[in-house]
């Protein structure tokens, strides 16, 4: 069997008054049946549009230029909306960084999961009920009888993305997107949705696109890695190859922003300057401005992949020119 989903050469155009900047820019990867699959950058770098193009749901602004996006072959892209509608939540799911936005301050908690169900499936009463039940245990929430008919607003941050995820899983999609799903909780909590991702991903057999500007997350919940930087993805990787191999200076930066697990959950702020505009044209590497490594060729010429092993893959001049790379190192040295 071939790959879940399959992006290829996604351009993702947003129109910021009069300026349009390329937000994604010729993005393309594979996500298996089964699969934990990582998007890691800082933010701004284009992974939640990424994500956002997948599903169809790029702020009003945004535009898909060019590319496809095709789930189990179906073309996403060229699907007339009513049928994407269809997709949504019942083939491909997705949770967000800040559960009480997508969440509905006026509707119980039972009622919210419930209408997920009357969307996608034909469950209805006490059947639908049962089934919101099942799904509130699965995702750890102690009590779900009495919890059934509280608000938002009696859940904690934690609570309250579990009910997202109970939501995310009512119609057991193939596909589960995960947008920083843990980046506004507090870090023993984050812990504990994270484990319970990971259980469900692994008792579901679903497939995770997960998104996250954070190292000590990614190292924990994928299996596949790629680094996304102004735009485009810079590197991919296997997970024990990326954590034990990692070749793109930009990739390399954020192993150095890092000192340790206590880390986890910050900002990745310690590499000099940001990530540039996406109106900038460019004529080369985009990272050139910000590279300890740069030399005339990186700002001239946009880097090709070169491929580290199997499976290993990166975007940068110095895997291109080793000679040079080697010259570079000797004089790094101290
Ligand atoms: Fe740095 Fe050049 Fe590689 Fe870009 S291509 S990451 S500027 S060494
Ligand atoms: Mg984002």
């Amino acid at each position: 069997s071939g790959p879940l989903l399959v992006v290829e050469n996604l351009r993702v155009r947003l129109d910021a008054g009069k300026t349009q900047v390329r937000a994604v820019d010729g993005v393309s990867f594979s996500i298996d049946p089964h699969e934990t699959f990582a998007l890691l950058g800082e933010s701004g770098c284009g992974k939640s549009m990424t994500a956002l193009s997948l599903m169809r749901l790029l702020p009003e602004a945004g535009h898909i230029e060019t590319g496809k996006v095709l789930l189990d072959g179906l073309d996403l892209l060229g699907l007339p909306e009513i049928a994407m509608r269809a997709v949504r939540g019942k083939r491909i799911a997705m949770i967000f960084q800040e559960p009480m936005t997508s969440l509905n301050p006026v509707m119980t908690i039972g009622q919210q999961i419930a209408e997920t169900l009357h969307r996608h499936t034909d469950l209805r009463g006490e059947a639908a009920q049962g089934r919101v039940l099942e799904l509130l245990d699965a995702v750890g929430i102690p009590a779900p009888q009495a919890r059934y008919h509280d608000y938002p607003f009696q859940f904690s941050g934690g609570m309250k993305q579990r009910v997202m995820i109970a939501i995310a899983l009512a119609c057991e999609p193939d596909l589960l997107i995960a947008d920083e799903p843990t980046t506004a909780l507090d870090v023993t909590i984050q812990a504990q949705v994270l484990e319970l991702l990971r259980r469900l991903q692994h008792e579901r057999g679903m497939a995770v696109m997960l998104i996250s500007h954070d190292l000590g997350v990614v190292s924990e919940m994928a299996q596949r890695v790629a680094v996304m930087y102004a735009g485009e993805i810079v590197e991919m990787a296997g997970r024990e190859e990326f954590f034990a191999n990692p070749q793109h200076p930009y990739t390399r930066k954020l192993f150095a922003s890092l000192p340790g697990a206590a880390r986890r959950g910050q900002q990745l702020e310690i590499i000099r300057g940001s990530v540039p505009p996406l109106d900038q044209e460019f004529s080369g590497c985009r990272f050139a401005g910000r590279c300890d490594f740069a030399w005339q060729k990186c700002r001239e010429e946009v880097p090709a992949w070169s491929e580290v092993t199997s499976g290993h893959q990166v975007r940068c001049h110095l895997l291109e020119s080793p000679e040079h790379a080697a010259c570079e190192a000797a004089a790094t040295l101290p």
